[in-house]
């Protein structure tokens, strides 16, 4: 679904330090493969060339599509990003009101039976009438994943969606997120420098290092995900 070959990032003049050298990364349909790395590395860099939002120095992103439109990509990041005077459902189904989303479902019924069911797999149902700031920051982070997913990603980003998360919050959500791609077959990058989670969500683990960023190892793991929890806790404790 995603293929990035010998990409190389310099910022500015060609005289300056690499931020990204010769990063290469593939990704099979439905996969979820975990970049991690010290801050600083070109995390953020990287998923920012594969949307298209910087180019690469030298090297190049293939991105084929599932549909045979133009590619889709979807982003979640560590800050909320929704519209603060929409309700839940509203901020979901946004997503899918403009072109992208009226081709993946066609009508309006369709959107709106997507709607209710990415709400039903993200477990925000019940909180479908709220605006974002009467719900809770893990909360509002699964509307911004619903929301990512309502227009049927090839490929779904997630830049250190969890970190201004507390830990109860984030290990549940990772669980849930782990589920909801599993479900619908998605294909993700996440990238996070907190190793831990990599391992605990991600099919591989591509391990980069800093200056120039680079990636050392691609680690495969061969368990069913999410895997190993460090530390239990009763559901109702979490959000
Ligand atoms: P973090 O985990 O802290 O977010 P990261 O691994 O995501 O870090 P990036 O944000 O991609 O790293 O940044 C990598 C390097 O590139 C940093 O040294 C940063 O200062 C530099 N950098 C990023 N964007 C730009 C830019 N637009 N212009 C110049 N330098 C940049």
């Amino acid at each position: 679904a995603l293929v990035i070959n010998g990409v190389d990032k310099t910022f500015g003049a060609t005289d300056r330090p690499a931020v990204l050298q010769d990063v290469s990364l593939q990704l099979a349909r439905g996969e979820f493969l975990a970049v991690v790395g010290p801050s600083g590395c070109g995390k953020t860099t990287l998923l920012r060339i594969i949307q298209g939002l910087e180019t690469a120095t030298s090297g190049t992103v293939e991105l084929p599509s599932t549909t045979g439109a133009a590619p889709r990509l979807s982003y979640v990041f560590q800050r909320s990003s929704l519209l603060p005077w929409f309700s839940v459902r509203k901020n979901v189904a946004f997503g899918i009101s403009l072109k992208a989303g009226r081709d993946v479902h066609g009508s309006k019924v369709a959107r709106d039976r997507a709607v209710d069911e990415l709400l039903e797999l993200t477990g925000l149902s019940p909180y479908a009438d709220y605006l974002p700031n009467q719900i809770s920051g893990g909360m509002q982070q699964r509307v911004n994943v619903a929301r990512a997913l309502a227009v049927r990603p090839d490929v779904l980003l997630l830049d250190e969606p969890f970190s201004a998360l507390d830990a109860l919050t984030r290990e549940r959500l990772q669980v849930d997120i782990c589920a909801i791609l599993e479900n619908l077959g998605t294909t993700a990058v996440l990238v996070t420098h907190d190793i831990r989670e990599a391992v605990f969500m991600a099919d591989r683990v591509a391990i980069m290092s800093a200056h120039p960023g680079t990636v050392r190892q691609i680690v495969e793991i061969d368990e069913p995900r999410p895997r190993t929890v460090a530390f239990q806790h009763s559901p109702e404790l979490a959000e």
